[in-house]
């Protein structure tokens, strides 16, 4: 690899842009705090999904798709969980409404990821799959001193530590002077946070060598990222409203577990998002998901498709403070636009090398467009040939492609686009699924007649169809626009 592909990260624990160096190339390791499920996904939970997602995707162009871990979790034991439970199925026995909630949520989240271009992380793991390996890091904390039983809690007791507080930059003193934190009579010092509580009989609970209860927060990311990362692994990531005490407390749990220097090497924080100046809060009435975004015409009046949102957030470097507006989208959409008169199909070849330049500048996803715009510009002038890696001159258009991958832009096949743009064929998916099933149908039962017109019909709409055998040897058909 040459200079030119040294990738820096802005890390949070050093308060400094530093050069990456992975523990082990073969095997890079990143996990980024993943949602809470008791409610759609909001605009602003979109943009660590987008933002990290592309972190992922430029680890696999450095690393190789094959050397890079990514895990996401999914939180779904929590207190807000049960609480929307009990509001949404009262009538339901507490653990089947919470599968009910927490089943609906997660759901939703993956259809949203997708639609934002994500790709899947490679674990996403549920807090609910990893209760003993959370008690197991609790009763070590417990033997090591580090944790105490007190009032029907576990605790951590942050004194043990010495240098509890270095990624927040906070010390003890200042949260006691903060009187944030209610002194609570049973804890030694008033920052020492939960490991585990004791739940009544209307709250979800394990059996625990602590009795029945269920794990505090915190406790969760430093047992799955353990499972799947290791003890020390490379990046960890989340919004910076994590930092404290989230991240502050998984550190303090996973290192006096361990006994290691460090949990992770490099914390990756993005910034926060507003919704058109103002902080987004449901009183406020600009409470906005990416379910809303995509589905209903509650922003703006109209449906946004999934990769201009993703264009949107990129638009802005990951450490700024976003203004999510209407003209952001329809700006993104006019830059989208414009590209995809640029690309055909010409394959993937290898990307940009002066956009691969500024990603790797912890993601300076600004210069890095700016430069694929006039990349683009160039394509639609004809322009034959670019640099890509290793400078040699390669078809534009494949290079155009690959930089598109590597940014997850431009998701969407050439023909959804023209069908969907510029409104050639005003046919609708669903439509064409219909009645594609209805000539199954009617070709299964040898009335070739109504097959045929069903055929014809969606030829003159410019959908053509393609029989095929699928994998139990079962008549199943494909389709595609003719262009
Ligand atoms: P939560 O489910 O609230 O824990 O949030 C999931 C992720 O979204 C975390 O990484 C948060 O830091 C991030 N997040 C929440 N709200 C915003 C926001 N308004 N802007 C940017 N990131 C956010
Ligand atoms: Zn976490």
């Amino acid at each position: 690899m040459g200079d030119t592909q040294t990738l820096r990260l802005y890390n949070t624990l050093t308060r400094t842009k530093e050069v990456f160096t992975p523990i082990d190339p073969q095997n890079v390791r990143m996990y980024v705090c993943g949602p809470t499920v008791y409610d759609y996904a909001h605009i602003g939970n979109a943009r660590p999904v987008i933002v990290f997602d592309l972190l992922f995707r430029l680890l696999r162009h450095l690393y190789g798709e094959s050397h890079v871990t990514y895990a996401r979790n999914i939180t779904d034991v929590d207190d807000k969980i049960n609480a929307r439970a009990v509001r949404d199925f009262p009538g339901l026995e507490l653990n089947e409404a919470i599968r009910r909630v927490t089943e609906t949520t997660a759901n939703q989240y993956q259809k949203d990821t997708k639609a934002l271009g994500a790709l899947e992380p490679t674990y996403q793991p549920r807090a609910t799959d990893n209760i003993p390996q959370m008690q197991s890091l609790i009763t070590s904390l417990i033997g090591s001193q580090h944790a105490y039983e007190a009032a029907g809690e576990v605790l951590f007791a942050v004194d043990s530590m010495p240098d509890y507080g270095k990624l927040s930059g906070r010390n003890l003193e200042d949260n006691v002077a903060g009187a944030r934190i209610a002194v609570e009579a049973h804890k030694r010092n008033p920052a020492d946070f939960v490991l585990w509580k004791q739940s009544n009989d209307s709250e979800p609970g394990w059996p625990s060598p602590w009795g029945r209860g269920r794990p505090g927060w915190h406790i969760e990311c430093s047992a799955m990222s353990e499972r799947y990362l290791g003890q020390v692994f490379d990046i960890h990531a989340g919004g910076l409203d994590l930092i404290f005490p989230h991240h502050e407390n998984e550190i303090a749990q996973s290192r006096c577990a361990h006994g290691t220097h460090t949990m992770a090497n490099y914390w990756l924080h993005n910034g926060f998002l507003q919704v058109e100046g103002q902080k987004m809060s449901k009183s406020l009435g600009n409470f906005i998901t990416i379910h809303d975004l995509l589905e209903t015409d509650k922003f703006g009046g109209r449906k946004w498709p999934g990769e201009v949102l993703r264009l949107a957030m990129l638009m802005t470097h990951y450490r700024q403070p976003i203004d999510f507006t209407v003209s952001r989208l329809e700006q993104a959409e006019a830059l989208l636009d414009k590209w995809y008169r640029s690309v055909d199909d010409e394959p993937a070849t290898s990307p940009y090398r002066l956009i691969v330049e500024e990603l790797c500048d912890d993601l300076n996803v600004g210069n890095a467009s700016a430069i694929f715009s006039v990349l683009g510009s160039q394509l639609a002038e004809n322009n034959l040939t670019a640099t890509g890696y290793g400078n040699e001159a390669l078809p534009a258009r494949g290079v155009f492609r690959a930089t598109a991958n590597l940014m997850g832009l431009l998701q969407l096949s050439l023909e959804e686009w023209g069908r969907q743009r510029h409104g050639v064929h005003e046919v609708e998916d669903e439509k064409i699924e219909r009645a594609i099933s209805a000539r199954l149908t009617a070709l299964n039962t040898r009335d070739f007649a109504t097959a045929d017109a069903i055929r014809t019909e969606l030829l003159t709409q410019g959908v053509q169809l393609m029989d095929y055998k699928d994998e139990d040897g079962q008549r199943a058909t494909k389709w595609e626009m003719k262009r």
